[in-house]
């Protein structure tokens, strides 16, 4: 039989197909975890991904989910449960911006957009995560890294403070739970990315954008996908087990 020493991790991690994610799964695979990766509309970037996760030795997989359905969750879920025998690492990262606006401006359905894959998706991925790592409920713990943003401290004003609210909701999501399932095996972080070099810039029509706000970090320049990484993979491993409840700015000191 197989010892809990010798097995590998499993991760999921939503919005893997590109940027902050696909980074975080390639990083992880490296690290030997074990993969399932969810996407939107790139089918061809998430099987990439998993070909350049498969050829660093894990077992991975991705499943097309709008984070923003939950029956889409609850499918993303059914496939992780057919294909792997636990969960150790959520990594709630899937996320939209829209075009600059300001608040006077916004439609509803800009409004729901945002917060349901933001917020809402956040939450019901948790929820299911939850359902399975609790070892009040026959899990074997686990860690919960959510992505959320320096929008969240800084408010977007006259960009998206949309986006800054959903990822706030995030925050305190990430509070509450950590206290509410820390005596269930699980912990739950967040990390808060600054401005980082991906295309969810060009998404919200502003391709340009890290490049033109360089100047304003106090180190000079953009973040790397890979750079958040970094401290996503550190918060699923058991490197981090005493840290819960903890928003990490990876941020360059942009603050
Ligand atoms: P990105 O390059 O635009 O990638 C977004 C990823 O999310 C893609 O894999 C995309 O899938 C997926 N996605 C989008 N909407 C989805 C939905 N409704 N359901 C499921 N998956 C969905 O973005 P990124 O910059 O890596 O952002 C990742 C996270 O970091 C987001 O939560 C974002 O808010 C946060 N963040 C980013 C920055 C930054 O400067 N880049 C800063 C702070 C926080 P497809 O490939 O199929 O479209």
């Amino acid at each position: 039989m197989e010892s809990k020493a010798s097995r590998r991790k499993v991760a999921l991690i939503t919005g893997g197909s590109r940027g902050i994610g696909a980074a975080t799964a390639l990083l992880a695979a490296a690290q030997g975890w074990d993969v399932l990766i969810s996407y939107q509309s790139q089918q061809a970037a998430a099987e990439a991904v998993v070909a350049q996760a498969r050829a660093l030795g894990a077992n991975a997989h991705a499943v097309q989910a709008d984070v923003g359905e939950e029956a889409q969750v609850l499918k993303l879920f059914g496939a992780l449960d057919e294909r792997f025998d636990s969960l150790d690492a959520l990594v709630n990262n899937a996320g939209v911006v829209d075009v600059a606006q300001t608040v006077a401006e916004y439609s509803l359905q800009r409004l729901e957009r945002m917060f349901r894959v933001n917020t809402v998706g956040a939450f019901v991925c948790a929820r299911e995560a939850v359902l399975r790592m609790s070892i009040r409920r026959g899990g074997r713990g686990g860690a919960i890294v959510n992505v959320s943003s320096i929008a969240a401290r800084l408010g977007a004003p006259g960009q998206y403070v949309d986006y800054a609210a959903s990822k706030g909701a995030v925050d305190v999501l990430t509070l509450g739970l950590a206290k509410e399932v820390a005596a269930e095996g699980i912990r739950v972080n967040a990390v808060r990315p600054g401005l980082i070099e991906t295309d969810i810039h060009a998404s919200g029509g502003q391709p340009d954008r890290v490049q033109r706000l360089a100047p304003n970090i106090p180190m000079q320049r953009g973040g790397t996908a890979q750079e958040v990484a970094d401290a996503i993979v550190w918060l699923m491993g058991d490197g981090s087990h005493y840290t819960t409840g903890s928003l990490i700015e990876i941020s360059g000191g942009n603050l």
